[in-house]
């Protein structure tokens, strides 16, 4: 008499027989849930492998007594195939001759390996991340990214650690939701290079009692001094980053500069000795204009390049003082060598405000952009604070 033993057994060996059927009759998942005992999840299987292999393949199959196990990891690896480099339906029946004759692990191990044999034929696949440009019904943003397998795992243990530490921290949030927390934060840290762009800053201006010089120290009327930076880290050490404007040793408002508190000068580091303006250097010419600066010029500052007012091909430093917004158009417009060539005139600093402004002709008048994001920057800010102008009101 058969044993429940080998009736399972027997049972076992005609899943490819059963998805066959069930491809046959055309069943329905719902049935197949109360038929079997089983969940709709678990029946869509079932008409998923039946959709996977021809009839013919499911023949062969079910002459092999495959079981479900089985067809479900020929169908799950032929899928990751290259269709392009190996005839699927061929592979499929591959796979099911191999299937006959091993273990499910054994089979798992053989069609993995079969499929990264047919797979090298092909190109390697670009990294690339997507990020959805508009929010979803939930108000969420999707990222996702494909690269190295080495590469994802590198990231996976860093956010890891960080989910963790999160956790320990805050035991009700949960897992996945600790590894985005983690993925935004190493994201949007600042670090030494970054750019400053996402982070607080804050105008500071000295009293104008105080008159700042050069090598960096401020004298005040009561004839003491004290070097700037220990002033500003003093007062906004806990915050972010702070923009100094303050009257020169001539009384012309002036970007002393600008500190990551405790962290470094944007002119520091050598930056004068190449060409290319600094993240630091541009994000403080940014705040400082907002606009391209040609007077007949909107274009956003952020966009901008940042330009040499004394080119760089003439000596010019490449230093927070000789940087200005400059659109390509009008960067590449402005004679560098006014001196050698005169064709669109160039950029230049009103020596009494320090405003930057167009030069259109030799020794003409200098013209500033009155477009309104100029009014909104910090130089136009720091003109009204020292009472150089008044402040119009600006659109809210
Ligand atoms: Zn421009």
């Amino acid at each position: 008499m058969e044993t429940l033993y080998d009736a399972y057994c027997t049972a076992q060996r005609s899943g490819a027989a059963l998805v066959a059927h069930v491809r046959r009759q055309g069943l329905k998942k719902h049935q197949i849930a109360r038929d079997f005992r089983i969940t709709q999840k678990e029946a869509d299987l079932y008409i998923w492998l039946g959709h996977q292999f021809t009839a013919k393949l499911l023949m062969l199959a079910a002459e092999k007594q495959l079981s479900v196990s089985q067809l479900q990891v020929v169908a799950k690896a032929a899928n990751k195939a290259s269709a392009n480099l190996v005839d699927k339906q061929a592979l499929r029946q591959e796979f099911i001759h191999h299937a006959a004759t091993c273990t499910v692990d054994e089979l798992h191990l053989y069609v993995n390996t079969r499929v990264l044999e047919v797979n090298s034929g092909r190109a390697p696949r670009k990294a690339a991340t997507g990020i959805s440009k508009q929010a979803d019904a939930d108000g969420m943003g999707h990222i996702h990214a494909a690269m190295p397998y080495h590469e994802a795992k590198k990231v996976s243990a860093i956010l890891d650690t960080d989910a963790k530490k999160l956790r320990r921290l805050n035991p009700n949030l949960g897992y996945a939701e600790a590894l985005t927390h983690a993925l935004i934060n190493r994201v949007t840290a600042p670090s030494a290079d970054s750019s400053p762009t996402n982070t607080p800053c804050f105008l500071f201006p000295l009293q104008a009692d105080a008159t700042y010089f050069a090598d960096g120290t401020v004298a005040f009327t009561n004839g003491s001094t004290r070097p700037l930076k220990e002033l500003v880290n003093e007062q906004l050490s806990d915050y972010g980053y702070v923009i100094v404007t303050a009257l020169d040793e001539n009384g012309v408002p002036t970007v002393a500069t600008s500190y990551l508190c405790r962290r470094r000068n944007p002119d520091g580091g050598g930056r004068d000795k190449q060409r290319s303006f600094s993240p630091w250097q541009k994000f403080i010419s940014t705040a400082e204009y907002l606009c391209c600066m040609h007077p007949d010029c909107s274009y956003p500052a952020i966009s901008s390049q940042g330009h040499h007012l004394k080119a760089w091909t003439n000596g010019g430093p490449t230093t927070l003082t000789n940087c200005v917004p400059l659109c390509g158009p009008h960067n590449a417009q402005n004679d560098d060598n006014p001196a050698k060539h005169w064709h669109n005139g160039h950029a230049i600093k009103d020596p009494a405000t320090g405003r930057v402004g167009w030069q259109f002709t030799r020794g003409g008048p200098i013209y500033h952009n009155k477009n309104p994001l100029i009014r909104k920057g910090m130089r136009e800010w720091a003109l009204a604070y020292y009472g150089f102008i008044s402040m119009t009101p600006t659109n809210k």
